[in-house]
């Protein structure tokens, strides 16, 4: 048996701590250093084809820190065939090996890589140290451990036998490679998308985002440090739809692991759709897209706990989340004190480089980020049915800081309350309290994405009928809790409609995405 697997420990990095003098370390070292250089990892081989871009942190966004290199077109099918070779020893190996690897990975990265995946995250992304130690270390640990004991509850799962025929599941890799797209808002999903594939006997090309090549450096450096084969996966840099286009036309394209956007996810599978005739195989398709995460609380909510549900679900993280709290919809009733509790919450957040570490917020991800959600405020501050009612400033002189933004509206289809915007602004709508009916279709008919949800209520009749109304409206729905913080092996996570596949990461649903079983009757 697999060791039992546990939710590691977020620690505090309290003052004077140990964990927090080590992070300061790697950040500084990091930080200073300007010699990252992140190559494409092909097989044995680090690719560094010279085409290089600059990797600047998202809080200082003058400083280069350093740079990586992007892949030509020859790179990529370079990476098809070394993973093709390196296919042939990995599926054969037995699973105990694989298992070993990825846990020895999660051991590397709870001890002696904490403090640097950790300063990756918080230089690369803009995360603060909580942000980062919640992501890049405790959930990229669980999804490592927790898979390994999916991954043998699967293996043991066995049809009925009787005397004289033995009937038995033989649990194979796909036959082909599979397609790592990876999003730069979690270094742990970045890490899961090819190591769940990988751990389950297959070859992974991976594409990490071109705004986490950092941590997803990090993350190379300790499977390959775990005793990882060369090519079981390979990392590749550069233009996306020609990377895409390499991938998708090979005949040996077996699946895709994919977060990110709704649009790309349609386009990856469009062209999917038109390469069919070309595999060997259907290929399995796993997204996980976007998201427009509602907030519902019932005339009976207690309103500091709807307060803090929207402050924190909308705006830890800057609201770079699929699962962050974005649209919200509050009984007049108790309005006025749910808004007194969140302006004045909202009010005492720093927000500045993770480097402070009494920042609470830091900078959104770019420059297109914040020039999109700047936009969406401006429109906000002069349109006839909405009204900032805290935040609303932005500043990109040193780095990409949008102040965290409440836009109150009395329209329910204002534009931000149904479009994703990916960062630290949430939309409230107060409705009449005799109307919550008619709230619950309205939430179920504003938006086409089904990711997060979250109902606040003392009544248990409501809470039934909410959850009842909104069953199709959010894959992971909250009860009197926000509607982020998904936890490995405790929430399965992950939605449908335009949210995605809903093969939930972080539980055995995924795992099974990645194996094609033979079924082997045999008589004697
Ligand atoms: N799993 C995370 C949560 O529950 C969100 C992941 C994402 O943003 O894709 O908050």
């Amino acid at each position: 048996n697999v060791p039992k697997a546990i939710n590691e420990q977020v620690k505090s990095y309290a003052p004077a701590s140990k964990e927090r003098e080590q992070v300061i370390a790697a950040f500084k070292e990091m930080y200073n250093s300007s010699t990252i250089d992140v190559p494409n990892y092909i097989g044995a081989e680090e690719v560094r084809t010279g085409k290089t871009q600059n990797i600047t942190p998202p809080f200082n966004h003058k400083k280069v820190v350093g740079t990586y290199h992007e892949a030509e077109k020859q790179h990529i099918e370079q990476a098809i065939s070394t993973a093709l070779d390196a296919r042939k020893n990995w599926a054969a190996l037995n699973w105990e090996h694989r298992t070993a690897i990825f846990l020895k990975a999660a051991d590397l990265i709870a001890g002696p890589y904490r403090a640097k995946i950790n300063a990756a995250t918080m230089i690369g992304q803009a995360k603060t140290v909580h942000q980062a130690e919640i992501d890049s270390a405790c959930e990229l640990i669980d999804f490592l451990r927790f898979n390994a004991e999916f991954m043998q509850q699967i293996y043991s799962e066995q049809p009925i036998s009787s005397e004289g025929i033995w009937n038995r599941l033989e649990y194979r890799p796909l036959e082909g490679f599979v397609y790592a797209i990876t999003p730069f808002n979690f270094t742990a999903i970045a890490g899961n998308l090819p190591a769940a594939p990988a751990l389950m006997g297959n070859v992974v090309v991976w594409k990490p985002s071109a705004s986490q090549v950092y941590s997803a450096q990090v993350i190379m450096e300790v499977f390959k440090l775990a005793g990882l084969p060369a090519g079981v996966i390979n990392m590749v840099h550069g233009d996306p739809v020609m990377i895409s286009d390499v991938l998708i036309s090979s005949p040996d394209f077996a699946g895709l692991h994919f977060t990110g956007s709704t649009h790309v996810f349609k386009d990856l599978w469009a062209k999917i759709g038109q390469n069919i005739n070309k595999y060997k195989t259907y290929p399995r398709i796993v997204g996980e897209t976007g998201g427009k995460d509602f907030v519902l609380a019932h005339p009976t909510a207690i309103p500091a706990q709807v307060a803090t549900a929207l402050s924190r679900g909308a705006f830890e993280f800057q609201g770079q989340k699929c699962s962050a709290a974005s649209r919200a919809y509050i009984p007049k009733s108790i309005w006025p004190q749910v808004k007194d509790l969140l302006i004045k919450d909202i009010e005492s957040f720093k927000m500045g480089s993770p480097e402070d570490m009494g920042n609470f917020v830091s900078a959104v991800i770019h420059e297109g980020s914040f020039d999109k959600l700047a936009k969406y405020i401006d429109a906000a501050k002069s349109a006839k049915d909405a009204e900032i009612i805290v935040g609303g400033g932005y500043d990109k002189s040193v780095g990409w800081f949008i102040e965290p933004t409440v836009i109150e509206t009395t329209n329910p289809h204002y534009e931000t309350m149904e479009t994703e915007l990916f960062g630290p602004v949430l939309t409230v709508y107060v409705y009449d309290d005799a109307k919550w009916t008619e709230t619950l279709e309205l939430i179920d008919g504003t938006s086409p994405y089904a990711l997060t949800g979250a109902i606040f209520s003392g009544d248990r009749y409501a809470i039934e009928e909410a959850t009842k109304a909104l069953e199709n409206c959010a894959g992971n729905f909250y009860i009197n809790d926000k509607p982020t913080g998904a936890v490995v092996g405790q929430q399965p996570f992950g939605g449908a409609r335009a949210s995605g596949t809903n093969d939930k990461a972080g539980s055995i649903l995924n795992l099974y995405r990645w194996v094609s079983p033979r079924t082997i009757k045999e008589t004697f």
